[in-house]
């Protein structure tokens, strides 16, 4: 289950939230002050897929493979 990154355009607070595939930000609350104006962010496990076949920059290199795309979230 990927792990989404939220940002409440509220208050500014920065969350984690694992959601199926599908779900939307409208379902997603902010968890500080329930507002509901949250904007998704690249989460972890997007960013580990993009930079897999994209630019090549990501930290996501040799020396941190293991951590890198394996799952470990949860
Ligand atoms: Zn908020």
């Amino acid at each position: 289950m990927p792990l989404y990154e939220y940002v409440c355009s509220g208050c500014g607070t920065r969350f984690e939230v694992l959601q199926r595939v599908g779900m939307g930000a409208s379902e997603t609350t902010c968890p500080q002050c329930g507002g509901r104006e949250v904007a998704k962010q690249h989460s972890t496990f997007a960013s580990a897929i993009a930079g897999a076949g994209g630019s090549g920059t990501m930290p996501c290199g040799a020396s941190s493979a293991s951590s890198c795309g394996g799952g470990g979230f949860s």
